[in-house]
C-alpha cells in the first residue's frame, strides 16, 4: 500500500527530505512541514469514513501523519470532536446571528493541546522515543503531563516560574518531572532548543513539531464537519507561537481540495488572529504593514499566548492578509470583560486565551467589521478553571442571611419578583 505520508517540505525553500524528528531545513533554516501524498488521502478519506471514525480527532487519522495501518492504537484520552455551540445571545450583543464557538475547553485536560500531543506522543511512540518533554506556557505541560502517564512513558516538563497555580497542580498530579525556569517562555523554550541535541527525547514543540502542530488542523475539520461540511466565512483564532493559525490555514486548503466541502461552504475563511495587548508582536507587525516580527517582553495576564518571539507569526501575518483577516489586540481589562461577556451571554467559562478571542471578537464587531450574516467561528481554546484567580474581586458576594423565609424575602423580596418575568429573546434558540 502506498504511503500516505510522503516527506517533510521546506516551508521557505521548498526542499523535501523524508520524514525524521527535526523541525528546520538543513539548506535554510526554514521550519519543516509533512507533506502528503494526496491522492493515497483522496483514495481513502471520505465523509463518511470520517463519519464511521471515533468521537476524536482520530476519525481524522487520515489526515494526520502518524500511520495507523499496523494496527497499533494512537495514545488517546479521547481528544477533539468538542462541542461546536450557535451562540445567539453574544450573537445578539455583537449583531451576529451566525456567530458559532468552538468549545476547546471541553477537552481532556481542558485545552486545545491535548489534540497536538496526542499527536505528538502517537508519533514519538512509534518512533523510537522513550521519554516526551516540552517547553510550554502551562497547557502544553498539563497535556504532556497527562498524555505521557497515558502512554506509560515519563516526561519533562519546563515551565515558566510564574505560572498560575491551577496549571502546575494540574499537571503535577500526573507525575511528570516538572522543571520550572526563572525566566518567561522565551527563555524556556531557548534552554529546550539547546537540550534537544543533548537528549534523546521528543520535545513536542521542538524536534517532533512537524507532527505535533498537524494536530491543530482537526480543529478546523471539526468545525467544518459540524456545520454541516461547509467552512466558516471567517474564523478568529488565538495567537502564542501561531503554530496553530497556520495550519488551520492548510486545514482548509486540504478539506477544500479534497472536496469535503462543497458550494458555497467551500471557500477559503478569512483567517483573524487575537492577541493580548500585553504581547502582541503578530498584532503589531499585522498594523504596520511588515512581516518581520519585532520580539517584546511579555507582560499580560493571558500567560498561555505569552510568547514575545512567535515562531510562525510573519506566516500568520501574511496568512491574514491572504485570506482577508486581520490581527488584532486587546487591553487586559478587556480580556477580563471578554471571559465575563461569554461567560454571563453563554454559559461558557473560559481562560484568559479565550477572554482575548472573544475580546477581540467583540472589538471587531462593534468596529462594524460584519454585516451581520457571516458565519463567524471563534476558537474557544482553554477552560477558565485554569486561570480562575485573574477574577479575584471582580465579584462581590453579599454578606450571608439567616435561614429564614423572612430574611430571605427582605433582602431578595424586589429580586424575586423582578426574575419571575422572562427576558425577552432568553433561551428561545441554540
Ligand atoms: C497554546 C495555546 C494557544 C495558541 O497556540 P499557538 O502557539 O499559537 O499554536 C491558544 N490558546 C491556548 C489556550 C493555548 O494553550
Ligand atoms: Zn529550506
Amino acid at each position: 500500500m502506498a504511503s500516505r505520508i510522503r516527506s517533510l517540505v521546506c516551508r521557505e525553500c521548498g526542499t523535501e527530505i523524508p520524514v525524521a524528528p527535526t523541525h528546520v531545513c538543513d539548506l535554510c533554516f526554514g521550519p519543516l512541514d509533512v507533506r502528503y501524498d494526496y491522492a493515497e488521502v483522496a483514495r481513502r478519506v471520505s465523509r463518511e469514513s470520517i463519519d464511521a471514525g471515533p468521537a476524536s480527532i482520530w476519525r481524522y487519522g487520515d489526515l494526520l501523519p502518524v500511520d495507523l495501518d499496523d494496527g497499533v492504537p494512537p495514545v488517546t484520552l479521547g481528544e477533539g470532536f468538542t462541542p461546536l455551540v450557535h451562540a445567539p445571545n453574544l450573537g445578539a450583543e455583537l449583531g451576529l446571528r451566525n456567530l458559532y464557538l468552538k468549545n476547546d475547553t471541553m477537552n481532556p485536560t481542558n485545552s486545545f493541546k491535548d489534540r497536538v500531543v496526542s499527536v505528538a506522543v502517537s508519533w514519538a511512540r512509534r518512533n523510537g522515543f522513550s521519554t516526551i518533554a516540552c517547553a510550554s506556557t502551562g497547557n502544553l505541560a498539563n497535556a504532556v503531563a497527562a498524555y505521557a502517564a497515558r502512554a506509560g512513558m515519563p516526561a519533562f516538563v519546563f515551565i515558566p516560574s510564574n505560572l498560575e497555580e491551577a496549571k502546575v497542580s494540574t499537571t503535577a498530579v500526573f507525575r511528570p518531572t516538572m522543571v520550572r525556569i526563572d525566566g518567561n517562555y522565551d527563555d524556556v523554550n531557548r534552554l529546550c532548543s539547546e537540550l534537544v541535541d543533548m537528549v534523546p527525547w521528543a520535545f513536542c514543540n521542538i524536534n517532533v513539531r512537524p507532527f505535533y502542530s498537524e494536530g491543530s488542523k482537526t480543529l478546523t475539520y471539526e468545525t467544518a464537519e459540524q456545520l454541516g461540511w461547509r467552512l466558516p466565512d471567517e474564523i478568529v483564532i488565538p495567537i502564542a507561537s501561531g503554530c496553530q493559525f497556520v495550519k488551520h490555514n492548510k486545514a482548509a486548503r486540504e478539506l477544500i481540495d479534497l472536496g469535503l466541502v462543497t458550494g458555497d461552504g467551500a471557500r477559503m475563511p478569512r483567517l483573524t488572529g487575537a492577541q493580548a495587548a500585553g504581547c502582541s508582536p503578530v498584532a503589531t507587525a499585522f498594523q504596520r504593514g511588515e512581516t518581520h516580527i519585532v520580539p517584546v517582553k511579555p507582560d499580560t495576564i493571558a500567560k498561555s499566548i505569552a510568547i514575545g518571539n512567535p515562531s510562525d507569526g510573519s506566516y500568520v501575518v501574511q496568512i491574514a492578509r491572504a485570506t482577508g483577516g486581520v490581527v488584532d489586540s486587546v487591553t487586559e481589562e478587556e480580556i477580563l470583560e471578554g471571559i465575563e461577556l461569554l461567560a454571563r451571554t453563554e454559559g461558557i467559562f473560559t481562560e484568559t486565551a479565550g477572554g482575548v478571542t472573544v475580546a477581540v471578537l467583540a472589538k471587531l464587531a462593534r468596529a462594524g467589521r460584519w454585516r451581520g450574516e457571516e458565519t463567524i467561528a471563534a476558537y474557544i481554546t482553554g477552560h477558565g478553571a485554569k486561570t480562575a484567580e485573574v477574577l479575584a474581586g471582580r465579584s462581590t458576594l453579599e454578606e450571608p442571611i439567616a435561614p429564614t423565609v423572612r430574611a430571605f424575602r427582605d433582602r431578595f423580596g424586589e429580586r424575586s419578583q423582578a426574575a419571575a418575568a422572562p427576558r425577552p429573546g432568553a433561551g428561545v434558540s441554540g
